[in-house]
């Protein structure tokens, strides 16, 4: 059995609490490794690497900083149909789907190549006389990323890319449930040229989250998983004196007006709700209908999922892979065992006709949705589309604002003028016009609002540098003797 341990120091370092978890092919329900789960000690010994490394890595020229994240670009470019099969086989998301998913955390790669002209800071010549005053952009010392299971590749570049480009150095937690990829990009990251103990992985569970979120070399933690986690992520790890993003779950709803096109909105509620099993943050999970067009549209919905192909993610064919866990596939399960009674019509049954091994659930409908229904108000995370009808546009604007969640919301209409009311609106961080999952470029960042996200910045992009920088503004005058003087006020500027 592969045993899956921590990288410390540019090296793999077997684990020695003697304590582990099981990670699994979802596909075939089988055990494939066992990870390590690490002590408060081990995570000590890596966080000592990360803070030994860091004097050199935060003097490395910007140059070089560059040089080296073009390198990480080259490798992971070249091997991302590797890269992809790694995260496939613990994640289960079909190839496609996973080649995609690196695809868009190279992008953050790319984007902090950039780093010369991101950490350039301002400068105001004169601003007194003989004095000037400037500001920069700084490290802030060593970082944590604590991961979700559900993009084991993209989210952990989404942080350590600018991380390290900004001059900090990185621990990585990846999700126990498949953690191999992170290891992987670690390898990778050394032969780009990243020196040992500025990127680091530590495996492991609540223990080890718990030790980074107390321990005085980290400065701040980045996170990216569920909203109950998020928050206690946020709270203690603020409560240590740490800058903490900690972005939560969601429940992303998609407005389709009567002047959509019909055949466009169904397409996208299919992928957005299916792709990836429905295990994205940014999936579409309710389907707002306005009553005039709700029957046709569950229609074309319902007309489009048999021609979905489920099966394991090694097959290029599949289209949908499987659920993380059996646990995980019982629990979403539950939503279409409970929703009949609870008022809710089941369309699509997806418990039904499930391949015989393996964590499957296939594609799913549920109509006549309401708020205060357990399939409604909980983040379901499995592909299950909530059809929820409205009779007017406002009725689904007030419905989408007044849910606990803010993460990403899409309006389907042809009408510009209600799509840009809409932008303005809605209490949601990211917003598709036509777009069923509007995940921001590189650079733009990436947030929700309300329950999706504790903390101040959203991720990556601009935000990111902020977030990985502390800034420091410089007032300097050079000697000058025709304006020095002694003053004992306050100075003020001549
Ligand atoms: P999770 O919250 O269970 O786990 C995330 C990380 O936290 C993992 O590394 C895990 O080991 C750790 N963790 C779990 N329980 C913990 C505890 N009690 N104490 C300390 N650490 C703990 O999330 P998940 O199931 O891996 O991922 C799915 C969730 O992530 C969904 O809710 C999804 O919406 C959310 N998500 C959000 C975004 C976003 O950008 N907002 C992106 C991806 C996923």
């Amino acid at each position: 059995m592969k045993q899956i341990s921590h990288w410390i120091n540019g090296a793999t370092v077997a684990g020695t609490s003697s304590r582990s978890g099981n990670v699994f092919n979802p596909a075939t329900g089988v055990q494939t490794a066992a990870v390590d789960f690490a002590s408060v000690e081990e995570v000590d010994q890596v966080v000592a690497a990360a803070v030994d490394a860091f004097p050199a890595w935060r003097a490395t020229n910007l140059s070089r900083r560059a040089e080296i994240l073009f390198n990480i670009r080259d490798l992971v470019h070249t091997n991302r149909s590797e890269i992809a099969s790694v995260l496939s086989a613990e994640h289960g998301k079909v190839l496609s789907d996973a080649i995609g998913e690196v695809s868009r955390g190279l992008e953050n790669i790319e984007f902090a190549c950039g780093v010369p002209h991101l950490l350039k800071g301002g400068y105001s010549e004169q601003a007194s006389v003989g004095v000037d005053v400037y500001s920069i952009k700084q490290p802030l010392g060593v970082v944590a990323g604590i991961t979700p299971f559900n993009f084991p590749a993209m989210v952990p570049m989404w942080m350590f890319a600018n991380a390290l480009a900004c001059g900090n150095t990185f621990v990585l937690k990846p999700s126990e449930k498949d953690p191999s990829v992170a290891l992987y990009l670690a390898e990778l990251l050394q032969q780009a040229g990243v020196p040992d103990g500025v990127f680091n992985v530590v495996n492991g569970d609540k223990v080890a989250v718990d030790r980074l979120l107390t321990h005085p070399d980290i400065a701040a933690v980045s996170f990216v998983g569920s909203t109950p986690i998020a928050k206690y992520i946020y709270e203690t790890g603020t409560k240590n004196g740490k800058r903490v993003q900690a972005l939560g779950g969601a429940k992303n709803h998609m407005l389709v007006l009567p002047d959509a096109d019909l055949d466009m909105a169904a397409d996208a509620a299919v992928s957005a709700a299916y792709g990836s099993a429905g295990e994205r943050c940014m999936a579409i999970s309710v389907l707002l209908a306005v009553d005039s067009v709700a029957d046709a549209l569950i229609e074309k919905v319902k007309e489009r999922i048999p021609a979905i192909k489920v099966g394991p993610g090694s097959d290029p064919a599949n289209e949908m892979g499987p659920l993380i866990t059996a646990e995980h596939r019982d629990k979403v399960a539950s939503y279409l065992a409970g929703a009949a009674a609870e008022g809710a019509k089941v369309v699509v049954d997806g418990r039904e006709g499930i391949p015989a091994e393996g964590y499957f659930i296939k594609p799913s409908i549920l109509d006549e949705v309401k708020p205060g229904m357990r399939c409604y108000d909980e983040e379901i995370f499995g592909p299950v589309l909530n059809v929820v009808r409205v009779k007017t546009y406002d009725e689904g604007v007030a419905l989408i604002n007044s849910n606990a969640f803010g993460n990403g919301v899409a309006l389907f209409t042809r009408d510009g003028g209600v799509a840009r009311q809409f932008q303005f609106d809605v209490s949601v961080g990211m917003v598709g016009i036509n777009v069923p999952i509007p995940v921001p470029v590189s650079y733009y960042s990436f947030g929700g609002w309300k329950n999706s996200l504790f903390g101040d910045h959203h991720m990556y992009g601009p935000e990111g540098i902020n977030f990985y920088t502390r800034s420091k503004v410089v007032t300097s005058r050079w000697p000058d003797p025709r304006t020095s003087s002694v003053d004992l006020g306050f100075p003020t500027n001549r």
